[in-house]
C-alpha cells in the first residue's frame, strides 16, 4: 500500500470527500490508493460538445440511431409537476431551439424545479424518442449554458458502484491527478514510445481522465492498448520461459525408418519436419521443451507417436498424459495397434483401471519383467505410487485442458524429461511469445491427403423445420449430432443516463452481433427433445459437474444419444467418428477461431460430414466471419483473420484458446484491430525478456511494479 511515502501510495481516503463510506465503496472496487484510483479508467465518454439541432435529432432517430445526443436548447414553459401513481412524480417542461421543440420529463426529480425558468439556455444530453413526429426527451443531464463559458465537451464516465456517483469519482480524479502529476514516471522503452509516436506514461493517464479533444483521447487511448499488449505479453511469457537444462537424457540413435514403415500412411512434409525438430531437439544438447500445434486432424498423433518411439528405442520409458479418460482410451487404441506390430509395449492407466490391472501396470513401469515403455493416462499418473524408471519423455495432449497444476506436476514428476505439448489450436504468429513463451514450436500446417471435405452451410431461421428434418436423417442413417449454443446470458440494458457513454472506452466487443434473441442452451435442448421426440437427446453445459460431463459424452461417444446439445464444452480432441453433422446455432456469437475449432469435430469418419451455422444476423462483420469459416479450412489461416477482424481478445478472453492462471486481463486492447501495434508490443516484449529473461535488473523495476499491480487489479475484477 505505502510506496514511500509517494502519494500515488497513500489511501484514498486522503482525497477530499473520501470518508469511510464511500473509502468502503471504492475499495469494492479495488481502489485502496491514489494509485489504483488513477488506475480505474472511465469506462467511456459523453461527447457532450457534440450538439445537434432538434431537427438533426429527428433524422439521426429515423435513421436508427439510438443516441444520447447533446442538444443546446432554451427553456419555454415554467416546470409543470403532477404526482402520476404513489411515489411516482412526472415533471414536464417544453423547451425549443431554432428548428424545434421538444417536451423534457424528469421522473421523481422535482427538486430540479427551481434551476429551471422559462428562457434559461442549457446543454441538454440525454435520449430522445419521436412519437408521431413528437420529439420527447426523457430525464437528461442538464448544464447551463452561457455565452462566454465553456462546458467540458467530452465527459469521462467511470464504473461505479453503489455510493459512488460520477460527479463525485469524477472529482476526486482530478484531485488525485493534481496531487500525483509528477509521480506518473515512464516506464516504457524510449525507443518503443519513438517507434511508434506514442505519448509519455503521465499524458497518458492525464487525457484518459480529462481529455479535452477526441484525438488526445485516440493517442493516450493507443498509448494503453500498446502498453496492456506488452504487459501482458511480458507476464505470460514470463510464465512460460523454459529454462533450459542440460540434456541428460540425449538420444544416441535417431533411426526411425524401422516405425515410418509400419505406419500405415506415409507422413505428411509438415509432420516429418514436426518429427526432425523434435528428435533433433532430444539429441541436442538441451532438454526439449516444445509445443506441436496443428489443427484438428492435422495427424499430431503420429508425430507423437515417431517421438515415442525415438524414446523408447534409446531405451526410455514414454508418458502420455490426456484431460479425459475417452481420450486416453482412443490414444491407447492409436498407440497399441502401431506399437503392437514393433514389439513395443503400450499401457493406459486410468482413474477406473481395476486395482489388479493398476498393479501390474505399476510393475511394469518400474521393471523389466512384463516391461511396459509407453503408458498412456490421465492424471491418474499424476497419483501417488505410480512410478515411472527411466521416464525419457512426457507427452501432453490438448494443454488447455489441463489446469496449470496438474501440467506442472507432471513435470515434476518428469524432471530433467523432455517434454512435448500437443495443442489443436492454431494461434496467430503475434501471439507466438503470449503463447508459448521461450518454449520452442513446431507447426504441423498441412493436412494429409484425401481428407473429405466437410460442406459449410450458412443458414437463418428459416431453414428451422429442414434442420430438424436433417438432424432425423442422420439419425436414420445410423449417424449423430452436435448442436452447440453459445453460453451468454442476456444482459438487462441500463437506461440511466448518467451512466450512458457515446463513446465507450473498453473491450465492448463492437464486432459481435448480439442483437438477434439467443436461443439459450437449456430452452434449446428442451425444444429439441420436445420436437425430435424419437430420438435421443442430451445436453451437456459448462456449469455441470466434470463426472457428469464425462458421463454424458461417453454416453454421446458410445452411440447411445443421437444428439447431443452443449454451451462450448465439447472436449477438447474428443473422436467421435460416426458424429456427421454439427449445427451453430447463433453463429454470429462465435469467434472464427471458435467456430473453425467447433467444425473439425465432425468429418472424423468415412460418412459425408456439415457444419451447419444458424444466424439471423444482418451485421455485415457477423456475416463476414461466416463466409469466411465457410470459405476456408486452414486453421492458421482463420486464426490470422480472427486476430484481424476482433482483436487479441478473443484468444485471451474467457473461453480463448490462450489463457492462463492469475493472467492480467486485456481492457482496451481486447478489440484492437491495429495488427501492427499487437506485433510491436510483441516485438518489445521480446527484446526486453531476451536482455533480462526474469526481469531481475533494476532498469526494468519499474516494468515490474507495474506487472505486479495490474496482477492484482486483475483478481479483483475475476471475483
Ligand atoms: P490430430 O492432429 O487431431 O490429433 P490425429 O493424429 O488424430 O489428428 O490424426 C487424424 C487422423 O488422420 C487419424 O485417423 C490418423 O490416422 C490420420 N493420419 C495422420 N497422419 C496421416 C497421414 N500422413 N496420411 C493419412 N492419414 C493420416
Ligand atoms: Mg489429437
Amino acid at each position: 500500500m505505502n510506496n514511500n511515502g509517494s502519494m500515488l501510495g497513500r489511501d484514498v481516503s486522503c482525497l477530499r470527500g473520501v470518508g469511510e463510506a464511500r473509502k468502503k465503496a471504492l475499495s469494492k472496487m479495488g481502489i485502496e490508493t491514489v494509485g489504483d484510483l488513477l488506475a480505474c479508467y472511465p469506462r467511456g465518454y459523453q461527447n457532450r460538445g457534440d450538439t445537434s439541432t432538434l431537427l438533426e435529432i429527428k433524422e439521426k432517430l429515423i435513421d436508427g440511431e439510438r443516441g444520447p445526443f447533446s442538444a443546446i436548447l432554451t427553456i419555454s414553459s415554467e416546470p409543470k409537476v403532477n404526482m402520476i401513481r404513489r411515489g411516482m412524480v412526472l415533471m414536464k417542461v417544453r423547451a425549443f431551439d431554432e428548428t424545434g421543440s421538444v417536451e423534457i420529463t424528469w421522473f421523481n426529480q422535482q427538486y430540479l424545479k427551481d434551476q429551471i425558468h422559462t428562457g434559461d439556455t442549457f446543454r441538454f444530453f440525454g435520449r430522445f424518442t419521436a412519437e408521431r413526429s413528437k420529439l420527447q426527451l426523457n430525464s437528461p443531464i442538464m448544464e447551463k449554458y452561457q455565452e462566454g463559458v465553456t462546458l467540458p465537451d467530452i465527459v469521462p464516465v467511470y464504473p461505479l458502484t453503489s455510493g459512488l456517483n460520477q460527479k463525485f469519482m469524477a472529482s476526486i480524479t482530478a484531485e488525485a491527478l493534481r496531487l500525483c502529476g509528477r509521480e506518473l514516471l515512464e516506464y516504457m522503452p524510449t525507443c518503443a514510445l519513438e517507434e511508434l509516436r506514442l505519448p509519455t506514461y503521465a499524458y497518458t493517464v492525464y487525457n484518459i481522465h480529462r481529455p479535452t479533444t477526441l484525438s488526445v483521447l485516440e493517442s493516450a487511448k493507443r498509448r494503453l492498448v500498446f502498453d496492456e499488449l506488452y504487459l501482458l505479453f511480458l507476464s505470460m511469457a514470463l510464465g512460460k520461459t523454459a529454462i533450459k537444462k542440460k540434456n541428460a537424457k540425449k538420444l544416441e540413435s535417431a533411426n526411425i525408418s524401422e516405425f515410418l514403415s509400419a505406419l500405415p500412411f506415409k507422413m505428411t512434409g509438415a509432420q516429418l519436419r514436426s518429427v526432425n525438430e523434435i528428435i533433433g531437439n532430444m539429441s541436442g544438447e538441451t532438454l526439449m521443451n516444445r509445443i506441436l500445434t496443428g489443427d484438428v486432424g492435422s495427424g499430431k498423433t503420429a508425430v507423437a507417436e515417431a517421438a515415442a518411439y525415438a524414446a523408447v528405442k534409446n531405451g526410455y520409458r514414454v508418458a502420455l498424459m490426456v484431460p479425459t479418460e475417452i481420450l486416453a482410451l482412443q490414444h491407447y487404441e492409436s498407440f497399441s495397434t502401431l506399437f503392437d506390430k514393433l514389439g513395443i509395449r503400450c499401457a493406459c492407466l486410468t482413474g477406473s483401471t481395476k486395482k489388479r490391472e493398476r498393479e501390474l501396470i505399476l510393475s511394469g513401469l518400474t521393471g523389466d519383467r512384463n516391461r511396459i515403455d509407453i503408458v498412456i493416462g490421465t492424471h491418474a499418473l499424476l497419483t501417488e505410487g505410480v512410478e515411472i524408471c527411466d521416464l525419457g519423455l512426457a507427452i501432453i495432449d490438448e494443454q488447455h485442458r489441463f489446469g496449470v497444476n496438474q501440467r506442472a506436476a507432471l513435470f515434476e514428476k518428469a524432471k530433467n524429461v523432455h517434454s512435448l505439448v500437443m495443442s489443436a489450436t492454431p494461434i496467430p504468429r503475434t501471439l507466438t511469445l503470449a503463447a508459448y513463451g521461450s518454449i520452442d514450436v513446431s507447426r504441423i500446417d498441412e493436412l494429409p491427403s484425401g481428407r473429405q471435405k466437410i460442406d459449410t452451410f450458412i443458414v437463418n431461421e428459416s431453414f428451422r423445420d429442414r434442420l430438424n428434418g436433417f438432424i432425423i436423417k442422420q439419425a436414420e442413417e445410423g449417424h449423430q449430432t452436435y448442436v452447440v449454443c453459445p453460453a451468454v446470458e442476456e444482459s438487462a440494458e441500463t437506461a440511466d443516463i448518467e451512466n450512458a457513454a457515446n463513446i465507450e472506452l473498453f473491450g465492448v466487443d463492437i464486432t459481435l452481433d448480439n442483437s438477434v434473441p439467443l436461443k439459450a442452451a437449456t430452452a434449446h435442448a428442451d425444444y429439441l427433445a420436445d420436437t425430435l421426440s424419437d430420438l435421443n437427446v442430451a445436453f451437456v453445459h459448462g456449469k455441470m459437474k466434470s463426472a457428469e460431463k464425462e458421463r454424458v459424452m461417453n454416453e454421446f461417444s458410445e452411440g447411445n444419444v443421437d444428439v447431443l446439445v452443449s454451451t462450448t464444452v465439447i472436449e477438447v480432441g474428443v473422436n467421435v467418428p460416426n458424429a456427421t453433422l454439427m449445427i451453430v446455432e447463433n453463429a454470429e456469437r462465435f469467434g472464427l477461431s471458435q467456430l473453425h475449432q467447433l467444425r473439425g469435430r465432425v468429418g472424423r469418419g468415412d460418412a459425408k460430414s456439415y457444419f451447419v451455422l444458424v444466424s439471423d444476423s444482418k451485421n455485415p462483420e457477423a456475416v463476414s466471419r461466416l463466409r469466411a469459416v465457410k470459405s476456408t479450412t486452414d486453421g492458421f489461416e482463420i486464426a490470422e483473420y480472427d486476430l484481424q477482424m476482433r482483436g487479441p481478445g478473443d484468444f485471451f478472453g474467457e473461453s480463448g484458446t490462450i489463457r492462463q492462471h492469475g493472467q492480467m486481463s486485456l481492457r482496451l486492447a481486447a478489440t484492437c484491430r491495429d495488427t501492427a501495434l499487437i506485433e510491436r508490443a510483441s516485438y518489445y516484449a521480446n527484446k526486453t525478456l531476451a536482455d533480462d529473461p526474469h526481469l531481475t535488473k533494476e532498469s526494468n523495476r519499474k516494468i515490474n511494479d507495474k506487472l505486479a499491480a495490474l496482477e492484482k487489479m486483475s483478481e479483483h475484477t475475476l471475483n
